[in-house]
């Protein structure tokens, strides 16, 4: 390609409203422009680089038996009903209208139509095992997209689907796909680690995220050095001591507590009950129903985990009135001991943490009024015990009690192992060798396309702009002749080697612009093109041309050995 031909539009600043390097790098090296919030045009360069990175995921695809196929963007609500999701994901889920105003869905994944063509498509076990992918773009009503390709409206996926007679045998798929996710992000020069996820409104069994370390990451994940542990913060469990064990009287005791309103007003003068001996009464209102949720005084409820308690994302925290009208108390008072309810319908959910709690204090459900000598398990009525709690850094590890340190990262992938969640909602069956009909065990497996490829520019970058790896450069060489003349000898070395890199496989781009050499040489590396190749007059009065390395140091070639200096280092 010559650069004459192609458009590559780079900035000396990136517009005001890009706030992370990578989203900054895509404007400034003329890969991306903004249209609208989170949507997107890829410009030539941009391109390239995607489709290398498509087809990195396409080949690891194939190699791991997966084989592609391609569904609607445009998908009807209906089958999303069937499912479930209309409700438990409708706050991402992109509704548009047709000229009969009828409803569509713009798919931000594609369980519901690919469980359809199982149901219709595949009757026995042995058509099994199943996996099927498509690279695809997907939607999502994102109320504040962000960080360029990161949160976006519109992005690009790849989203595979696992069909199997049985969980070992859906385990031996979900593995596959974890092994396929690990060899293309490495393929992508990506440092990616896979840790415990939340299965989220997916639903389903268990989960992994491949995450890349990144200061800007939207997810936060803890971590244990010393036995490899690592698991999302939704997810993550600690091995945190439970609450103290002590002697307490025979039944809790209501006392005064006017003007408290906090655990931090309850701890101090003249109260003085420690956080750790207080409980936390939380209310939320679930499906239009009150619910409540218990942690101890100095620990933070984590929603996804209370959202796995609950069965479902669409829960809020109750207002004022509503917990008035469930629990006959101001938020202040509120407690959860049985004898204080109005109601004794009202759910309650309880942090393991607190299990076995004596000799704690909660509200009375009586504005300005708190009840001490609480036995949780005497005097609390608990619907369901659950790690409700977030972890916090310095904790123990829950496997080798190591401490636990958290970090910021970007999920590039994330493998889910469905089971028969979908398959029995829509009717996929199957009949085994006696012919009995069983639900097809199922798994799902996520890429990021367009967030990996930024992920890459995230973490490979310098000063002066974006160090491609090999393997996804939008062109692996660029050869900048420093007189662009036709009848210039560096001209004609230019395009002699052009030939010969491009006639070889190599990705080649030949700067033909008749700029000053400091304007090639920075939109080269704001671009970053792992290998430069400059032929000046200087050089060549040498007999040299000169090979540079993205972000390494310069050489210098004879010019009967430049192409074979550039190939090693392409191939190296
Ligand atoms: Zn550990």
């Amino acid at each position: 390609m010559r650069w004459t031909q192609t458009l590559i539009p780079t900035l000396r600043e990136a517009p005001a409203d890009a706030e992370i390097l990578s989203h900054k790098l895509l404007l400034r090296a003329g890969l991306i422009r903004k249209l609208a919030g989170g949507v997107y045009t890829f410009l030539p360069v941009g391109v390239r680089a995607l489709r290398q990175v498509e087809q990195i995921v396409r080949e690891e695809m194939n190699r791991a038996g997966a084989v592609e196929v391609l569904m609607p963007a445009i998908q009807p609500p209906e089958i999303w009903q069937q499912s479930g999701r209309y409700e438990t994901a409708r706050d991402v889920l992109f509704k548009v209208k047709d000229s009969a105003a009828r409803e569509w869905v713009l798919s931000p994944t594609a369980e519901e139509v690919i469980t359809l063509i199982a149901a219709a498509d595949i009757n026995s076990y042995r058509q099994l095992p199943k996996n099927f992918y498509q690279i695809s773009v997907k939607f999502r009503d994102e109320i504040r997209p962000r960080f360029g390709l990161m949160r976006a409206r519109e992005f690009i996926m790849k989203d595979a689907y696992s069909f199997d007679t049985t969980d070992e045998a859906a385990q031996i798929a979900y593995q596959k796909m974890y092994d396929a996710y690990t060899r293309i992000f490495a393929r992508c020069g990506l440092k990616t680690f896979p840790v415990e996820a939340d299965t989220g409104v997916i639903g389903g069994k268990f989960s992994h995220e491949f995450m890349v370390p990144a200061e800007t990451g939207e997810n936060e994940v803890v971590y244990c050095e010393a036995c490899g542990y690592a698991a999302n913060l939704e997810k993550a469990t600690s091995g945190i001591p439970k609450t103290a064990a002590r002697e307490i009287g025979a039944s809790p005791e209501k006392f005064p507590t006017p003007g408290v309103l906090t655990i931090e007003a309850l701890s101090k003068e003249p109260y003085k009950v420690a956080a750790n001996r207080q409980i936390k009464t939380l209310v939320f209102i679930v499906q239009d129903k009150p619910a409540i949720a218990l942690v101890r005084g100095d620990d933070q409820l984590n929603e996804t985990k209370f959202a796995a308690a609950v069965g479902t994302t669409i829960f809020r925290a109750a207002t004022a009135d509503e917990i008035l009208a469930a629990l006959g108390a101001r938020p202040g008072s509120l407690g959860a001991v049985a004898a204080t309810l109005k109601s004794k319908d009202i759910p309650v959910y309880a942090d393991e943490r607190l299990r076995g709690a004596n000799d704690m204090t909660t509200g009375a459900n009586d504005d300005g009024f708190h009840l001490r000598n609480v036995s949780i398990e005497r005097d609390i009525t608990v619907t369901q015990w659950r790690d409700l709690r977030t972890v916090i850094v310095g904790e123990p590890c829950v496997k080798c009690s190591n401490t636990l340190k958290i970090r910021r990262a970007i999920e590039v992938g994330h493998v889910f192992k469905l089971g028969t969640k979908y398959s029995e909602k829509m009717g996929a069956l199957y009949l085994d060798e006696a012919g009995t009909r069983h639900p097809l065990v199922m798994g799902c497996y996520g890429i990021g396309v367009t967030r990996t490829l930024q992920a890459v520019i995230e973490q490979c970058n310098d000063k002066d702009g974006i160090i491609w790896p090999l393997s996804v450069a939008p062109y692996q060489v660029c050869i900048t002749p420093l007189n662009v003349a036709p009848d210039n000898a560096g001209m004609q070395l230019a395009e002699k080697l052009y030939a010969e890199l491009t006639a070889a496989g190599v990705e080649v781009i030949l700067d033909d612009r008749d700029e000053r050499p400091g304007v090639k040489f920075k939109d080269a590396d704001l671009v970053g093109f792992p290998i430069r190749v400059s032929i000046g007059e200087k050089s060549l009065a040498k007999g040299e041309v000169e090979i540079k390395p993205r972000g390494g140091a310069m050489l210098a070639a004879k010019i009967a050995d430049a192409l074979e200096r550039v190939l090693a280092l392409v191939r190296e």
